[in-house]
């Protein structure tokens, strides 16, 4: 009960005690009891005061103890590193960026990453109970092995999730983190969803698929029922290599014409014959382009070209995977804002259930979402079990 009722009012699906009490299908005294729990666990605040202006009995507001514990959030992405705290309901701290250091290798890839994560949860005063990172390559399970990580040229099978915790347990958290401090990696995109799934556009879905292009190339998720559909081995929805232009361009796994070659940001680009400021982040000039359809013939022919493209990938994973809402965040979301008739269009055309099963097509919302869903990956077993945070205490 503990457990359920944190995560309703992580979620924001329980604001009040009466909420709650509904929400679980409980007694207002059991509602009671467990409320009470979790703030002497210091992970929410009761607050019993009369709102005012309301009508009838006020219910007791619950919220997320603003002095509660946090976690750390982490990722690497193809041209960079950042770290945040994020405190239960969502709550992500401003995230520090910093360079990818030197050379590829993992183990100094990682270090890094540990060692900025330690430098904020030192400098904080409450108290760290996990961390976790988002990675832009496939990540197995359980074993937590880095496939095919294109960008950093990471020999395919690096055991990133061992790695990672050495790493960990090296780096000085400070005296207020529990110890040993778990750790956790999964795939950027897995964690997008499951950020937009709790906190964002992916609310209220039952079948939720997230499709994706950060810097380079295209991540896909499905979240069902709540939780991600990882497959047998960690390994789903890899929808960056479905064929949508058997005769399109290359693409990093040797294929021709695959999603993640034909709507990522250099995509757009040479759809549009130009040449991206190599100087500068490749997302970031993708998104202007896609941004200046409006007033810009050449941005808008180019536009249109990779939204086809788009949508031949998206009405393929309609017709297998059956999703009640598709979310679509990086460059994806500025293509859906250029040309949303058109998209909409394109799918249904190719969709077994045409027009009549239509899709919604929405937006992503959560900000610096990788990030996000890694804090949600750290929160993960206080979530199962909220007692937890009283391990390691010293
Ligand atoms: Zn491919």
């Amino acid at each position: 009960m503990l457990g359920p009722a944190l995560a309703l009012i992580h979620t924001g699906q329980a604001p009040t005690r009466s909420a709650l009490t509904t929400a679980l299908d409980v007694t207002r005294a059991t509602a009671g009891a467990v409320t009470g729990e979790l703030e002497a666990l210091g992970l929410i605040t009761v607050d019993s005061r009369p709102a005012g202006g309301g009508r009838g009995r006020p219910s007791h507001r619950l919220a997320i103890d603003p002095a509660g514990p946090v976690v750390v959030a982490a990722q690497i992405h193809a041209d960079g590193l950042s770290v945040a705290l994020s405190g239960l309901g969502g709550r992500l701290d401003t995230p520090r960026y910093l360079p990818l250091p030197d050379g590829t290798d993992p183990v100094r890839m990682l270090r890094a990453v540990a060692e900025a994560g330690a430098a904020l949860a030192r400098a904080s005063a409450r108290r760290c109970l996990g961390v976790a990172l988002a990675l832009p390559n496939p990540v197995t399970e359980p074993d937590g092995t880095a496939l095919a990580a294109l960008h950093f040229a990471w020999p395919s099978g690096t055991p990133v999730a061992d790695l990672f915790d050495q790493e960990v347990r090296r780096a000085d958290f400070g005296p207020r983190a529990r110890t040993p401090l778990p750790s956790a990696v999964a795939n950027d995109a897995n964690l997008a969803a499951l950020a937009e799934h709790r906190h964002g556009a992916g609310r209220g879905a039952r079948h939720l698929l997230l499709v994706t292009s950060g810097h380079r190339g295209v991540g896909g998720a499905l979240v069902i029922d709540g939780r991600l559909h990882t497959g047998s081995a960690g390994l789903a929805l890899e929808v960056g290599h479905l064929t949508v232009d058997p005769l399109g361009r290359p693409c990093a796994c040797g294929n021709r014409g695959c999603l993640n070659a034909e709507t990522d940001p250099e995509a757009l680009f040479t759809a549009a014959h130009r040449i991206p400021d190599p100087a500068g982040p490749l997302l970031g000039q993708a998104r202007l382009l896609a941004r200046s359809a409006a007033g810009d013939a050449a941005a808008a022919a180019a536009v249109e070209h990779v939204v086809d493209r788009l949508g031949l990938g998206l009405a393929g994973l309609v017709n297998i995977l059956n999703p009640d809402r598709i979310v679509l965040s990086g460059l994806h979301l500025d293509l859906l804002a250029a040309a949303p008739e058109r998209l909409a269009a394109v799918v249904a055309d190719r969709c077994l259930w045409g027009r009549s099963g239509r899709v919604p097509i929405v937006p992503a919302q959560v900000d610096h979402a990788g990030l996000a869903g890694a804090a949600e990956l750290a929160w993960e077993p206080y979530l199962h079990d909220p007692q937890a945070v009283l391990a390691g205490r010293s």
